[in-house]
């Protein structure tokens, strides 16, 4: 029987009766003659809850505690999918991403999928259950503890199992429809889009989009395994993550620009006074990655001629910006530096598409596009296929609906046709 590997998010498993009809959805798939492996996230926005829980018990709860709080959310939906499956009169077993197979780094909060060893799946499938698995887990090799893959990760155990399982697909349930052309919460007007590649979407997903985490597509990259993202609320085709040729009959699409994203996640700090002589962007950048932050943008001015003296701004997530500053500040003597601003208000908004290489005049209407509503372009960052900008956060919105104009993306569609079914986009 084929394998189909299928994913349901939060938002899809908000209460009890969005659980019945989540495992209606799946045992459907099962009476079509498919074995069934399911991955869910913990119940709508309950992982944001036991975070919130374990910073009121502790300012700084330790990482493995943290680890393991916050996999009891997908526990709790895995045994609920599989009790609704059984209501329906199927027979359903739910495992932990441990019991799973799902081998991890030994990072907590943030591991990597090593391998998966889907032994006990197999042997359940075999006596004909369907499988549910709790997503975002794992276990250490080494240390033998309990990790998590980062926020959203469920989507990459969905992923790791569909590869391991040589399922066809990875089928991504969600609250869109799929992935648009930008998010529907902030640009009503966005196109779904049918067929994307992997490269834009790793782009869109690591510039902000939500619709699909990061580590998932780089993973079915490596595996060549196309993801259909879908709603869970409807019974539309969503969209098809792929490099592989679209099936014949099928319109080629190859717009320029495959979307915009947004991302409000980031805060931007600035080194004021830097001496302009040779290593000292090595010194603030080596303390800052000893401190294991992530950093994105980088921009260096020239420096006064009068002073010697040069800015370094930069952006980082926010969640590291107190780290950061801290360790920056450490080093202010050995660097030199006169000054340090650290800045939240700030949003960042990119725009992808393959087809930037060989199109000339791409950024001059982005640029264009933000300048006729006004928006000051604070940092600017491009990469082959796509290029970001930082503006103030009360402008991102407006900034993101422009630019979604101005490329020709808008829907035609005078309702829109994009859907939020759920979620509190939290
Ligand atoms: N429940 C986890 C989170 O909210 C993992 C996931 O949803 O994929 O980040
Ligand atoms: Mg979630």
């Amino acid at each position: 029987m084929p394998i189909v590997v299928q994913k349901y998010g939060g938002s899809s498993l908000a209460d009890a009766d969005s659980i019945k009809r989540v495992a209606q959805r799946i045992t459907e798939t099962k009476k079509a003659g498919n074995d069934v492996v399911v991955a869910v996230s913990a119940m709508g926005d309950s992982t944001d809850e036991l975070l919130d829980l374990a910073t009121e018990v502790s300012p700084l709860p330790p990482a493995r505690e943290l680890d393991m709080l916050m996999t009891a959310g997908e526990r709790i939906s895995m045994a609920l999918v599989a009790m609704a499956i059984s209501d329906l009169g199927y027979t359903a077993r739910s495992f932990t991403g441990s019991q799973a197979g799902v081998i991890t780094t030994a990072v907590h909060g943030n591991a990597k999928i090593i391998d998966v060893t889907p032994g006990r799946i197999t042997e359940a499938i075999g006596k004909g259950h369907i499988v549910i698995v709790a997503g975002f887990q794992g276990v250490s090799q080494d240390t033998k503890e309990i990790t998590t893959l980062g926020r959203g990760g469920t989507d990459t155990t969905a992923v790791a199992l569909a590869a391991a399982l040589g399922a066809q697909v990875c089928e991504i349930y969600t609250d869109v429809d799929g992935v648009f052309t930008a998010d529907p919460r902030i640009v009503p007007a966005a196109r779904k889009i049918h067929r994307i590649s992997n490269e834009e979407m790793l782009e869109l997903a690591a510039s902000g989009s939500k619709v699909l985490h990061l580590r998932s597509v780089e993973y079915a990259r490596r595996f060549d395994m196309p993801i259909h993202v879908r709603s869970s609320f409807s019974h539309k085709e969503g969209t098809i993550v792929t490099d592989q040729p679209a099936p014949e009959g099928e319109p080629v699409e190859a717009p320029i620009i495959a979307g915009v994203a947004h991302d409000r996640s980031e805060a931007k700090i600035t080194v004021v006074g830097v001496p302009d002589t040779t290593g000292k962007a090595a010194q603030i950048f080596t303390a800052l990655a000893v401190a294991e932050i992530n950093i994105d943008m980088i921009v260096q001015n020239v420096s006064a001629t009068e002073t010697g003296l040069t800015d370094i701004s930069f952006t980082l997530p926010k969640t590291h910006g107190t780290t950061a500053m801290q360790t920056l500040q450490r080093i202010s003597g050995t660097v030199g530096f006169t000054g340090l601003l650290y800045d939240d208000q700030i949003g960042k908004l990119s725009l992808v598409g393959a087809g930037m290489r060989s199109n000339p005049g791409v950024s001059a209407t982005f640029f264009r596009a933000l300048a006729e509503t006004e928006v000051n372009i604070e940092m600017i960052s491009t990469s082959e296929i796509r290029i970001s900008v930082i503006t103030r956060a009360d402008r991102l919105d407006e900034a993101a609906r422009a630019v979604h104009t101005a490329f020709g993306l808008d829907s035609t569609d005078p309702g829109g046709e994009a859907v939020v079914y759920g979620g509190t986009g939290r």
